[in-house]
Order: C-alpha cells, then structure tokens, then sequence
C-alpha cells in the first residue's frame, strides 16, 4: 500500500524520446580512410535529397563526402547495370582480397574495355592539379610497350581501344613506334590523351603523328585565362587554339577534354560544349570533375565537390535546350554511377540528341527489360556500344553503331555519318574520400604495368599501385644500369639503354 501511494504522487513517468535519423542508411560498402588508405567499411545514406558517404577510421576519425547531390538518380541509375564480360584470362590470383589483388584477379567483375599505358612519367607542363604527380621518372621501352599490348591482346581476344598516355607522351621519343605497334597487333581505336603542347611547338613531328591518324584527347579546360591558371599554373588558351588548328589541317578525331573543379570551371561547360559542336576536328567533350590524387590532395570541403548529376544540370540550364538533363544515359559496362554520355547528331547549326530520336533509356535498362526480341537486340548491343569506355567518336565502329540503333526510326542518315555524331561524357573517377570497392570491381578502365597485369585505374591513383609500379620500374632501370656499367658501357650509354627519362 505505502509503494503504490508512493508511484501516484510522482505521476506516470515521462519516458524519453526516441529521435530519428537525418538519414535513410541505404547500403554498406568498402571504402578507404583518406588519410592512412586504409580499407574500412563505408556506409551510403540519403539524406535531404542526396547521397552520402559515411566512414570511420580508427586512427584519423570520421569522414563524410556527397557522393551524388540527386537521390533519385542515383537509385534509378542501377537498371543501366549490365552483367560484365569475363576477360579471357586473369593477370592475378586471389589472395589478399580487393582491392590488393590486381589484377585484373578472377574476382573482377567485367573486362577491360579501355586500356590506358603512361609511357613516361615526364611533362612539359607542371599542372597544380595533376593527379599522377608527372616528373621525373622513366620512359618505357619498347619491349614493355610490347608486353603490355600483349597482355590486353591475349586477355581480351579482340581488344578494342588503347590510350597513350602520361606524364606526356608525345615527349616520348618512341611515341610514334608505339602507336604503330598498338595498330599492328590489331587494336581497333589508338588514343593519345595530350596537353597539345609538342603538336605546337614542333610541326614535323605534328605532321609525322597526324600521320598515324590516332584520336587525341586534348586537354582543354574553357577559355578564360583564370581557369588555365588555376589549373595548370600558366596561361594556355591561345596554345590550345594552335593545337587545334593542326588537328584541324591534319582532320585527325579530336575529342576536348576538361578537368573541372569547383569554383573554377563549373560555368564553362556549356560554352565549351557549343564551342565543340561547331569546330570541324571535335567529335566530343570530355568532362572530368577534379579528384584528389597525386599533387592536389588537398579538398576544400569533400560535402561541395564537382558530380555527374550536378555538369548534367548545368549543361541542362547553359544549353538552351539543346543538350537536357534526359538527354543523358548512365553508361551500363562499368558501375552505372562512373560515367554518363550523352550523344548529339550534328548538322551545321542543327543539334539532335539520339535519346530523341529512339528510347536509348529503355534499351539500356538491364533490370527491367530482360528479353528481347532479334532486331531489338541488335539495337540494344549497336547503343552498348555507343554507351561503353571503348566507344570512339568519329570512328566507323561508331557510325555503324548509329546507323544500325536508328534503323527503325524515320531519320536521314548521310554517307559520312561518323563526323556528325558528337559525344558528351562525364567521368567521376574516384579518389581516396570517394573510393567505393563496388564500382572498382567492375571497373572497365585499366592501367597496364610492365609486368603484365591490368589495374583498375581508380585503383591504380588510390590504392599505392602507382607508387610501387614506379618504384620496381626505377629499381630495375638502377639494376639494369649498374649491370651495364659492370659490362664496361659509360654512365651515359648506361642510361640511355635502361630507358631513364631526360
Ligand atoms: S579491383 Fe578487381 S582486379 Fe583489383 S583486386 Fe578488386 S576484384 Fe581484383
Ligand atoms: S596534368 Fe597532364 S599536362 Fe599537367 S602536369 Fe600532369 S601530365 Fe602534365
Ligand atoms: S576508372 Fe574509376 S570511374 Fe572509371 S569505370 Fe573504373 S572505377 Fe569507374
């Protein structure tokens, strides 16, 4: 009696409330501590709209980067996820688990449609921004370039586009054989990703390399004198202007290519992209939003980074109408969130983006559209290949690709199709704040190492691949020359024969 007097004059008891998450926890994945590299688990949210990516580390705390700032997107992005080709061969075994393994390692989950080489590690330029911190270093010999064509030869069977690149490749001496060798061994499409500066400077080489009839990706970043500085140190536009006017003469498939970071660059897309419509060498833009490796590390705030859904809008408000946001498809061979194109046919003054003329969203959607009758198919594969890493604007590949999406529909096709359809791609490649190992395992962009494997280029910049590749290649270049000089050549025959950059 006395403990029930007791509870009634202090009343029925106030039970604390219980508060809501800011967010929805949408998925858990693995990441990496941006500070030690790390591999820990990743947590993905929806919070207010956006997508977040929520990490801890034992040593260096909590970490929190905007993966996308449109949720939706986001979530209705994975029906473009298609199932991935296995390569013919791996280059690894499994043994410590991704992302140490590659690669690629038999847990990989799709080949390689693209193979980069960085054939030195040089630049005669010293960008602020760049991400593989080019300088002194090595350049490859020709019997590397050689193992490693063969490695993506033997891996794939019909291997279909390779890209030279750097440090700068066009100062490497041997560029040209390289080119030749990759053409020989019947690789489809040869790229070179240049600054454009050697194409300037040095007209007979020019003329040599234009020869060869590679697809040049030019850095080319927009037209004010601030964006140059900021992010390659030096003002440019000018020489961007003369380099494009050789690849001009030369009629050599030019695709710009722009870094883009926050508060620099953002508001220039669509002026570079209007200007690409109508110059005569430029089948494509390719945009890059910044990402944080080799020399610039440093984020402002990794919650305000430059995304894919944020240039779409972008290009969606600066093109008046003729680029919009439906107008891009999430490209289906890599992680759905990597990369986005959207295609244009160009005629004079004319803009028709391909998503108007046929449903390339409800071809591509791999989630809901399983069966397809024959004809379909063939569309659905001709726009698979449109939307790949190996796509190549201005390619035969490329018209016979359009020709063939566009068959059933009332569109006038020319006999030179190939250089009126225009290409507009995003690539958010990933850094160590954004790292997610879902994507790396289906990456479809490699990085090929003398030694013979492939490694996913997100990996390679993020997980220490970069440096260590170097660091073997510059042992043996030391091991080599020392044996020389054993042998009785000078110090200078000795570095010359081991490949060592100027
Ligand atoms: S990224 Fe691919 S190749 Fe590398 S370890 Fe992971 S699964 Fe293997
Ligand atoms: S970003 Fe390109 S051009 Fe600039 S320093 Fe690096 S390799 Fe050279
Ligand atoms: S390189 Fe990076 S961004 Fe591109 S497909 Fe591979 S993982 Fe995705």
């Amino acid at each position: 009696m006395a403990q029930a007097k007791e509870r009634s004059s202090i009343g029925p008891r106030k039970a604390p409330k219980r508060k809501t998450s800011d967010s929805i926890f949408y998925e858990l994945t693995r990441s990496m501590c941006p500070v030690c590299k790390v591999i820990i688990d990743a947590e993905i949210h929806l919070k207010d709209g956006q997508v977040i990516m929520r990490k801890r580390c034992s040593e260096h705390g909590r970490f929190e980067v905007l993966i996308s700032p449109d949720a939706d997107g986001y979530l209705d992005q994975l029906r473009y996820n298609k199932p991935g080709d296995i390569p013919l061969e791996f280059s690894t075994e499994v043994k410590d688990g991704c992302p140490y393994d590659c690669g690629l390692c038999p847990e990989h989950k799709q080949h390689a449609c693209l193979v980069i080489i960085e054939v030195n590690t040089g630049c005669n330029m010293a960008c602020p921004t760049c991400f593989m911190d080019a300088g002194t270093g090595y350049n490859l010999r020709p019997d590397e370039v050689e193992t490693m064509l063969d490695t993506f030869v033997r891996t794939e069977g019909d291997p279909e586009v390779v890209q030279f690149s750097g440090g700068e490749p066009t100062i490497h001496p041997q560029l040209l054989d390289f080119i030749k060798m990759a053409q020989e061994k019947g690789i489809r499409h040869v790229m070179v990703n240049t600054n454009g500066r050697r194409l300037v400077e040095d007209p007979e080489w020019a003329a040599e390399f234009c020869a060869l009839n590679p697809m040049v990706y030019l850095q080319f970043d927009g037209f004010e004198e601030e964006t140059y500085l900021k992010l390659r140190g030096e003002s440019l536009l000018d020489e961007k202007m003369a380099a494009l006017e050789v690849l001009q003469k030369h009629n050599i498939n030019t695709i710009l290519t722009a870094t883009v970071e926050r508060d620099v660059n953002e508001h220039e897309i669509p002026a570079i992209i209007k200007f690409g419509f109508k110059h005569p060498a430029v089948r494509g833009i390719m945009l890059q939003p910044v990402f944080h490796t080799g020399r610039h590390l440093e984020y402002l705030d990794p919650m305000n980074r430059v995304t894919i859904p944020e240039l779409v809008q972008r290009i969606d408000d600066g093109m008046d109408g003729q680029i919009v946001k439906s107008d891009f498809v999430p490209v289906p061979c890599c992680h759905p969130s990597c990369q986005s194109i959207a295609y244009a046919y160009i005629e004079g003054e004319e803009v028709t983006p391909l998503a108007r003329i046929i449903d390339v969203d409800e071809y591509l959607d791999y989630i809901t559209n399983r069966v397809w009758p024959d004809a379909e198919g063939e569309i659905r594969d001709a726009l698979a290949g449109m939307w790949s890493s190996s796509a190549a604007p201005g390619s035969d590949t490329m018209a016979d690709d359009f020709v063939c999406a566009t068959c059933n529909v009332d569109f006038r096709i020319p006999d030179n199709v190939a250089k009126h359809i225009f290409a507009i791609t995003i690539k958010d490649f990933q850094d160590p704040y954004t790292f997610d190992i879902k994507k790396l395992m289906k990456c479809c962009v490699e990085i090929a190492t003398p030694d013979g494997r492939l490694i996913p280029f997100c990996a390679y910049n993020t997980v220490g691949y970069r440096e260590d590749v170097k660091k073997e290649i510059m042992m043996s270049r030391a091991r080599e020359r020392l044996e020389r000089r054993a042998n009785g050549s000078s110090a200078k025959e000795a570095a010359a024969s081991s490949g060592d950059a100027d």
